[in-house]
């Protein structure tokens, strides 16, 4: 038989995957997977309930429903004063994973680079090689995610774009105004275009707020923000995404996603609609709630003995585990954990790209001694995660 393709054949099944199968396993708290405990609101799965009893059922307009593409276009004007016209500038796809695939398919060639920001997003990678294109990447590092001075080394004459996701996955770094303007200097000294993945625009606690990179000047034409209702409305199983970008940097996405998925379910669409036009206390208190979340458990974990890092948006807290006299790998202590003490983890360095051989041969795969734990979640999980884990490290 001849053989599949080599590219995505040389990637393992994703971290999430073969952490909520362990947890589940071991009847263990999952804090690996990033996916809130609740159901979302109420109020928003009420219009998709209503909406999936009256027509149309069938396949909406390839680009999104009309009343989603302007609720897109209204809450980024709301927000950010971007001036985006939803008829012209906003396409919808099935969840940003979706939408990003869509993108890099419809930006890049064989032999353009990409610059991206490790630790990052497991599906980055495995859609930028099988564009053709080559991954550069820019090494951030806990606790403090500070950018590296020698950002520029990873551009050159073939940097096509920058994938950058703020506030980032995994690490809860958010860019500052400071950073974001390094990285659009760049973007623009090479005359690249900015994908911008801020599917967590709205669970962000920085003082400075979120900070879209298209707000900044000269930016708006180079730049892709994208976003999802996944996180927006605590709904991750619904796999709605969104993207505006100027009507010719949208055409090419658009033909990716033609082949891609070309549409996506009618009724969530309205529903997304619906709920992105909600009082801003709504998205306000996304972000409080999970604040106070980050707090509990960044409290919880500092007790028992974990040093955490710098946590300032996403669902995500990393924690050095060293401190509690394990010697093993991130991958082991995320496993003996699940298994012995019944609270699950991913290992941070799964979201680092091996990148040769330092050290005397040692694989580098980034920081080996972070775990990192997933915060949406009621208190009373959060609690039993943390219960568990002090009997269990005995502090
Ligand atoms: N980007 C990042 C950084 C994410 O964390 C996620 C959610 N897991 C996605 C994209 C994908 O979002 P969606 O579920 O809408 O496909
Ligand atoms: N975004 C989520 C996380 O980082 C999960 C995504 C997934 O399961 N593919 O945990």
């Amino acid at each position: 038989m001849k053989s599949s393709n080599t590219v995505l054949g040389a990637f393992g099944t994703t971290v999430f995957e073969v952490m909520s199968r362990l947890a589940n396993e071991h009847n263990s708290v999952n804090l690996g997977q990033g996916f809130p405990d609740g159901n979302g609101p109420d109020d928003v799965r009420a219009v998709a309930h209503e909406a999936l009893n009256g027509p149309p059922n069938q396949y909406p307009p390839m680009m999104g429903v009309p009343e989603l593409r302007d609720a897109v276009a209204a809450h980024y004007n709301h927000f950010y004063d971007l001036g985006v016209d939803g008829p012209s500038e906003v396409i919808v796809g099935s969840g940003a994973t979706e939408v990003l695939a869509a993108t890099l398919f419809g930006l890049l060639d064989p032999g353009d680079e990409v610059v991206l920001f490790e630790p990052l997003y497991d599906s980055y990678i495995p859609i930028v090689r099988r564009a053709g294109a080559t991954e550069k990447l820019v090494r951030l590092e806990p606790p403090n995610w500070e950018l590296p001075d020698n950002i520029e080394e990873a551009f050159s004459s073939r940097t096509k774009a920058v994938l950058i996701n703020s506030p980032l996955n995994p690490a809860g770094k958010v860019f500052t105004r400071a950073e974001l303007e390094i990285v659009a200097g760049l973007i623009k000294k090479y005359d690249a275009y900015a994908i911008c993945d801020e599917v967590y625009e709205h669970i962000c606690f920085a003082d400075e707020g979120h900070i879209p990179l298209m707000s900044l000047p000269d930016m708006r034409e180079r730049s892709i923000k994208i976003g999802s209702a996944g996180k927006t409305f605590s709904l991750t199983g619904w796999k709605v995404g969104y993207a505006a970008a100027v009507p010719d940097l949208l055409a090419p996405i658009a033909k990716a996603h033609q082949f891609l998925t070309f549409t996506t379910p009618p009724n969530l669409q309205r529903a997304v609609a619906y709920g992105l036009g909600k009082d801003d206390a709504y998205f306000r208190g996304l972000s409080s709630d999970m604040a106070a979340k980050r707090d509990r458990l960044r409290d919880g974990l500092e007790k028992i003995g974990f040093k955490t890092a710098e946590c300032e948006g996403t669902y995500f807290l990393n924690a050095d585990f060293r401190g509690l006299g394990f010697n093993g790998s991130d991958e082991e202590f995320c496993r003996h954990i699940t298994i012995d003490a019944g609270v699950t983890a991913v290992p941070v360095s799964a979201f680092y790209m091996e990148s040769g051989h330092r050290d005397g041969g040692h694989r580098d795969r980034g920081p080996a001694h972070f775990a990192r734990f997933c915060f949406c979640k009621e208190d009373a999980t959060l609690d039993e995660a943390l219960s568990r884990l002090s009997k269990h490290f005995g502090s």
